[in-house]
């Protein structure tokens, strides 16, 4: 497969900006078995955990995979769900909100992180099935759940096959269904409780955190990165072609700033040492952008250096696991993502007028 950054843009160079882009997934270098990749589907539908007051975890079950992306019911008078997960995903979810007892005219809300197909892939079929639900997204994000084409034509040149086989599409949402958010606006869920929206770009430009004033989790999408329970790692998530550093630190300290209670990820569930979490995460990426700058600088491979530096041990992981982790939050995703914006926000720029070496200098 041949993704590659540049093909996320319109093809028309005049447009005035580029494809959302569909988040985690270069494909190229990761090893999908013909017939789909080799779900772990260990049978039956995963329990929804109570992770805090009214807040209810939702495991989605990406390609039939425990415990790689979440979704998050805000129980009240008027319920919201946080994150759909993949239109895959959608059996699995539907299914669960069945099990918690939300009818199809119960659910009130429906709010997205932001429009990367393992987060907002099944708001189309969600919102039909609860035909009373608002859809609530970040204003970049909005045209695109109204008309999915140029994001699922993006979405399938860059992951061929697999997006059938792993992700599904996106099918509209019809516009008078949505609601952008501004940053700080909130989304009541009953009397006292509501969501305030963080405007968060970084990972991406469509970004929104969602902070739950009851419980005081924050749902925090792909801002903070991905930790993965059965890696124990937390890696940041820096995809093409948003990814930029500066604002995803900006979005950091917004977040540190609410002192949630918890920070509850896509990738996956919560986690409760919320200052420790965000100062791993800004150190972390940090890390990973010199990492990358380094490399480029020196004319290397940037996957081929970050994974030098940062493949932790998985020796107690099966190579099922490693290869989904790949797939999700892959080195050559994260490398591509950084090499753009090293590309694109000058930096290199200003090395190379200040004398610094050039790549194989
Ligand atoms: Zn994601």
């Amino acid at each position: 497969m041949t993704g590659r950054p540049e093909d996320h843009e319109g093809a028309n160079g005049r447009e005035s900006e580029p494809d959302p882009g569909p988040g985690h997934l270069v494909t190229g270098h990761t090893h999908v078995h013909a017939g789909g990749i080799e779900a772990a589907s260990d049978g039956g539908p995963a329990e929804p955990v109570a992770i805090g007051p009214g807040v209810i975890q939702i495991d989605t079950l990406l390609g039939g995979w425990r415990r790689m992306t979440a979704g998050y019911l805000v129980e009240g008078p008027a319920p919201v769900l946080v994150e759909t997960g993949s239109q895959s995903s959608a059996g699995a979810l539907l299914a669960a909100l069945e099990h918690l007892g939300v009818g199809p005219g119960d659910l009130a809300g429906v709010a997205v992180t932001h429009i990367h197909l393992d987060h907002a892939g099944g708001v189309g079929d969600v919102a039909r099935a609860f035909p009373d639900a608002t859809v609530y997204v970040h204003e970049k994000g909005a045209r695109h759940l109204a008309d999915p084409s140029r994001l699922v034509a993006s979405a399938a040149r860059v992951y061929g096959p697999l997006l059938d086989e792993l992700y599904g599409r996106l099918e509209p949402t019809p516009p008078e269904r949505l609601h952008v958010l501004a940053d700080t606006e909130t989304v009541e869920i009953g009397p006292g409780r509501f969501l305030t929206a963080v405007d968060s770009p970084g990972h991406a430009k469509h970004h929104l955190g969602l902070h739950d004033s009851v419980s005081g989790i924050l749902f925090a999408g792909d801002a903070v990165g991905v930790r993965l329970p059965d890696a124990g790692v937390l890696r940041p998530a820096t995809p093409p072609p948003d990814f930029d550093l500066g604002e995803a630190v900006h979005s950091l300290r917004k977040f540190a700033a609410r002192r949630p209670s918890g920070i509850a990820l896509a990738h996956y569930g919560l986690l409760e040492d919320t200052e420790a979490l965000l100062e791993e995460a800004e150190a972390t990426l940090r890390s990973w952008a010199e990492t990358a700058e380094r490399a480029l600088r020196e004319g290397r491979d940037i996957a081929a250096a970050l994974e030098e530096r940062y493949r932790f041990d998985t020796s107690h992981l099966s190579a099922e696991f490693r290869e989904k982790l790949e797939v999700l939050n892959g080195f050559h995703s994260n490398a591509e993502g950084l090499r753009r914006w090293l590309e694109t926000s000058g930096r290199m720029a200003a090395e190379r007028a200040s004398g610094a070496p050039q790549p194989g200098s």
